[in-house]
This record gives structure tokens, sequence and C-alpha cells, in this order.
């Protein structure tokens, strides 16, 4: 087969040393089959699916080592759920190295589920089909949203039994990224007193992702401060389409600002600040609402970590941190109100605006309006009318609850001579159509169990283009069916 040479392998996490990492052989996934390729991703390495042979699948699979790789699990630590585990460590997560795409961008390639490494603990290294679809199907529908996230190439399948709350069968996930470094892989040389390490690190991020920051006067404190700027933007593009990523631990969050790690997440159906996605979250700790507040607080982690990098001067470095985590705030509200602005159709920005906006998430809650078809819907509001007859008003139980909001809304469309088509244009430009609500992910699952993997290729399709209008998929746009409120997402994966 004539595969692009293009597949071949740099190692630059690798040349950091045997500090940073553990290598490992990947376990096969017996017997493997192609379930899924993402033509997309594909099609960055020149790759179709023409080009997926025997010795593609097995290099996908785990079952061989491409040439030129080579293979490791990054060690890191983190805070889970408040408390400091001082080490975790891709227990399952192999990282073979890295693949220039045709624009000559670097792309670290991992295996998820491709067997135990040293940071495994009880777990057995594999992932179930179940949550490889899922990762696969919302890392890219992320994408499609412009949300910045890790990727995913393909999914390869086993008829492999694993044990999880049932017997279900192992898969293993192509995942990339530009780098797969988290909050946790500074606090793990932190904690362990190791500096030398933690400059290493910060240098090689430096180095490859940060390079506009190398010429800065102090880089480590200035990639710092730009994690926090990111971070605080992912995070209200989170807020802004209603993604519930479900287990913000610092271990899980990415250094580059992308969404990183995809386990019970959950989109909103019904608007609902406390909405908890992964039913292991008891206290809540990281429902919807409380989002921004944790993404701060895992900043603050990172902070503490990055310490030593900032100045000799414990006092003076704490003082730094604290001036770059009080940019967060701000770079929050701003992406956030901007982001909210947009929503609404609005070009001017408005003191008051965040009244409009409080006023209409509480009217949300109160009647139970779907998130995502309301501001799909609003699109379409005539000022001149006072969106009387706006079919936004059959999402609310209660219309005079949306009317008497439209009133404000049609006046504040007024000041700023909204025109109407205009309008509609541009919203239907940043509030999708589809989103990957958890039923239309368990209908996926459910036919690939069965062997059926059509419709995970049709959902990554769809998902490309949220904010298409696509009429042969009109159905997935309708509010989830009575069963999808028994799918209970958790941890185990
Ligand atoms: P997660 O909540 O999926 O981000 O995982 C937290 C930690 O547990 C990470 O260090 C994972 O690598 C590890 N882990 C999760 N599932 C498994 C598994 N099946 N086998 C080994 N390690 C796992
Ligand atoms: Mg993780």
């Amino acid at each position: 087969m004539n595969r692009p040479a293009l597949l071949h392998f740099e190692n630059r996490f690798y040349t950091l040393g045997e500090q940073f990492f553990s290598r490992v052989t990947p376990e096969p996934l017996p017997d493997p089959y192609l379930i899924s390729l993402n033509p997309a991703a594909a099609g960055m390495f020149g790759l179709d699916e023409t080009h997926f042979d025997a010795e593609l699948l097995d290099w996908m699979s785990g079952c061989q080592a491409p040439p030129g790789a080579e293979p490791l699990a990054m060690l890191y630590a983190g805070h889970q759920f408040g408390h400091f585990v001082p080490q975790l460590g891709d227990g399952r997560a192999i990282l073979l190295g890295e693949l220039q795409d045709r624009q000559g961008n670097a792309w670290e390639m991992q295996l998820k589920g491709a067997g135990m490494t040293p940071y495994s603990r009880s777990g057995d290294g594999r992932a179930v089909l179940r949550s490889t679809i899922r990762e696969y199907l919302c890392s890219e529908a992320m994408h499609g949203l412009g949300i910045p996230t890790t990727r995913a190439l393909c999914i390869t399948g086993s008829d492999e039994e694993v044990y999880r709350e049932q017997i279900e069968t192992a898969a293993v996930l192509v995942r990339m990224a530009p780098s797969h470094v988290r909050f946790g892989s500074f606090e793990v040389f932190y904690y362990r007193n190791q500096h030398d390490q933690l400059r290493r690190l910060a240098d090689h991020l430096l180095a490859h992702h940060f390079t506009h920051l190398r010429d800065e006067d102090r880089p480590c404190l200035a990639l710092f401060a730009e994690v926090v700027d990111s971070t605080a933007r992912l995070i209200a593009q989170w807020q802004l389409v209603g993604f519930s990523h479900g287990v913000m631990n610092t271990d899980n969050m990415s250094i580059l600002g992308l969404t990183l790690d995809y386990g019970p997440f959950g989109f909103l159906d019904a608007y609902d600040p406390d909405f908890i996605c992964n039913h292991s979250d008891h206290e809540g700790r990281y429902a919807f609402s409380r989002q921004p507040a944790i993404g701060r607080w895992n900043l603050t982690c990172l902070a503490q970590a990055m310490l030593p990098l900032f100045s000799d001067d414990p006092d003076a470095a704490v003082e730094m941190a604290q001036d770059a985590l009080d940019g967060y705030e701000a770079a929050f509200m701003q992406a956030y109100s901007d982001g909210m602005r947009a929503k609404l159709g609005l070009m001017e920005k408005r003191e008051d605006d965040h009244v409009l906006v409080t006023d209409l998430l509480q009217r949300m809650q109160a009647n139970q309006v779907d998130y995502t078809r309301f501001f799909r819907t609003l699109a379409c509001f005539k000022a001149d009318e006072n969106g009387k007859s706006s079919a936004a008003a059959d999402e609310f139980v209660d219309r005079q609850a949306f009317w008497q909001w439209a009133g404000d809304y049609a006046q504040r469309l007024k000041q700023e001579n909204s025109r109407d088509e205009e309008r509609a244009m541009a919203m239907r430009a940043i509030n999708p159509k589809y989103i990957l609500r958890n039923y239309l992910a368990q209908n996926a699952i459910e036919k690939a169990e069965q062997k059926d993997f059509s419709e995970i290729d049709q959902l990554l399709k769809l998902l490309s283009k949220p904010f298409d209008e696509q009429p042969q998929y009109e159905a997935y746009a309708a509010l989830p069916p009575d069963w999808a409120q028994g799918i209970s997402v958790s941890c185990s994966s």
C-alpha cells in the first residue's frame, strides 16, 4: 500500500528522559478491527481508508509499534476531587511519538486503552468500546463547535472482554494533541521537590509549544499567564455551549487549554446550572455552574507547582502568581459576556447586558427550556413584533415567561438597529443546531455493540458541521426522548 511517507515519528517528549515517563510496550488488542476512521483527522496526514491495511491496523491497535515510535506512559500527579494524589500518570494511554501533519504541525499520537503501564494502579489498562466512542465523538464534536480540544484519529476494537460494572469489549482510541502535558505534570515534580525537572518541563513547553514566549523577561511566568488566559477562555466556551466536563481534576487539565480526557461529560438539555453529569460526583463539585470557579481553583494548584520557576524569592514568586491568577476572572467574563452577546445576536456592548442574560437564564431554568434548541430557535426572532410569533416561546412551559423577556430583548435589538435577517445569519453561525446529547452517543454505542458502526460515522459527519442545517438529520436536533433521562454516566470507562 502506498501509504504517505509522512508517517515518520519524532519523539520530542521522549528526549526529556525517563524521569518524565515510563517506557512501555503496548499490549496487543487481540484480533483487532477498524471501528471508525475519522476522515478529517486522517486527511491531515494524507491518510484515508484505503491506507488502512493490516499493518496500519496493527499500529493503531497497539499490536505493533510503528517504526520510529518510542512508546511511553507520561508521569503526572493531580488534585482529584480536591485531594492531592502524588502519583497518577497515564494508566492506559501510551504516547507513540509525534507525527507531522501536512501543514508541518506536530501532533502527539496516543493509544488510549492499549494496556497496562506502571501507572495503571488497580486498572487493567483497557478502555471499553462505550467510553472510546464517547471520547471519539465528543472530541470531534467540540472541534466542530470551534472549542479547543484533543482530536481523535480512529477507533479500533476487539472482542476481548473487559470487566466494568458488566462485561464489555475493549477498544483503542487514537487520540492526538500538540501536547498532552497537564497541570498535574508540573505538580508531580513540585511535590517531589524536583525543581530541575519542573524547569525542564517548562523549557520543553517553551521550546515547542509556547515559542512566542521564549524572549519574555520571565518566560515561565508568561507561560503561566497564558495558561490562565486559555483556561478561562476554554471554560467560557464550555459554559456558552452548555458543556459539562464532569471530572475537572488537575490531571485532566491541559496546559494548552484544550478540552482533555472525556469521561462522564454531558451537554445540557434543559438549562440547569446545577446539572451534574457525572453520577459519581455526589457533592456536585463539578456541577455545570461551578466549572468557572473550579478552573480558577485548578490554576491555583498549577501556580503553586510553578512557583519555583517564577522567582528565587518565594514571596516575590507568590505575588507574581497572584497577579497572573487575577487575570482569570476578567478573561473569563470577557469571553463569556462577548459570547453571550453573540448568542443573542447583539453587536454592540452595553453596560447592563448581563441583566438581560441573567433574566433569560433564570426564566429558562424555571421553564426547563432546552439550552441548545432555544438559542437556535431565537435566531428567527422578529424585533418589530416583540417576538410574538417566535417559535422560541414554544420551548417554554409558560410562554408568558418568554414574552415578558422578549419585550426587553426586542427593545435592546431596536436600540442598535438590529436587522432581523442579518442577525439570524450571525446567530445560526454560533448557536449550534446539533450537539452530542447523551442519547445520541448511546444509540451509536448500542449499535456498535451489535457490530454496526454506521451510527458512529453518521454522528461524526453530522457533528463536524453543527451549525449547518442538515435537513436529513432533523430528528437529531429534537428534544431528547424520555428514556434519555435514565442514561447514567460515571467515571467507569
Ligand atoms: P481519568 O479519570 O480517566 O482521567 O483517569 C484517572 C487516572 O486513572 C489516570 O491516571 C488514568 O490513566 C487511570 N485509569 C483510568 N482508567 C484506567 C484503566 N482502565 N486502567 C488503568 N488506568 C486507568
Ligand atoms: Mg485523566
